[in-house]
């Protein structure tokens, strides 16, 4: 659907979801093992909305979701969890809260359920980090200095260009010799990729992937298994 904003929380959004199904995520969100810990109450102060760096620049706030999760406002979560949990920067200066609560923490849990849960918001906020999430899941780095390149990023703005175009030169300009390279990153020995694949397969992540881009998926499972198999594993990602 598409998202008009502000977002009036007054009016509900997902008639077509029914409240068994928004009731069901809502208890995936407080059944886990952090929300407690995240969420206390709310004194209303604003100090959460003042430090928030995405609150200056979208239609969004902190204490809104807390203040819903705390009222167990079913309906008005499942709008947040879809239209307003991916405006964070997950910075945490909101961890400041008087209270001890921590917004972010908690957005970050609604993020979780909604992969998890393969949600349209989930997919399409994660659509354009494919190639990023395929580069560190497949060689368990961080994307690689080549990679800065104005067809691959077009969101990264129009100097992308030009700083593409000098990339030897602007990472000569960097201290650490490591940060010299304009092809790769740093190495990834051999046992800890192994490690880290099956860390993503045990914990959920391939499942959480799968959820929100089957094919991306599907590449990741290629590679991983190979690679667990020449190393002796018997996994299959399913
Ligand atoms: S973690 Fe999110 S909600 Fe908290 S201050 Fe940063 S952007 Fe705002
Ligand atoms: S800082 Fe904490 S207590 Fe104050 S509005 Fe934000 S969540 Fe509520």
């Amino acid at each position: 659907m598409s998202v008009e904003f502000p977002l009036d929380l007054t009016e509900d959004r997902y008639t077509d979801v029914a409240d068994e199904e928004k009731e069901r995520l809502f208890n995936e969100i407080k059944a886990d093992i952090r929300f407690n810990g995240y969420l206390y109450g709310c004194y209303e102060c604003g100090v959460c909305v003042a430090a928030c760096p995405s609150a200056r620049f979208y239609d969004f706030s902190p204490r809104v979701i807390t203040q819903v999760l705390a009222r167990e406002d079913v309906e008005v979560a499942y709008t947040l969890m879809n239209d307003s949990v991916w405006d964070c920067s997950q910075c945490f200066s909101c961890d400041r809260c008087p209270r001890g609560n921590s917004p972010g923490g908690l957005i970050t849990i609604m993020r979780e359920v909604a992969v998890r849960n393969g949600l349209q918001s989930a997919r399409d906020a994660l659509e354009g980090y494919g190639r990023i999430i395929y580069k560190i899941m497949s060689t368990g780095t961080q994307v690689s200095p080549d990679m800065l390149q104005p067809n691959a990023f077009p969101d990264w703005g129009r100097h992308v260009q030009e700083i593409s175009e000098h990339l030897d030169v602007w990472r000569k300009a960097l201290p650490p010799e490591t940060l010299h390279t304009t092809e790769t990153s740093w190495q990834v020995e051999e046992k800890t990729l192994v490690e880290l694949y099956l860390i993503w397969h045990m914990t959920g992540v391939m499942d959480m992937i799968k959820e929100v881009d089957e094919g991306l998926f599907m590449i990741l499972q290629d590679v991983m298994e190979e690679r667990l198999e020449d190393a002796g594993y018997d996994v299959t990602f399913d």
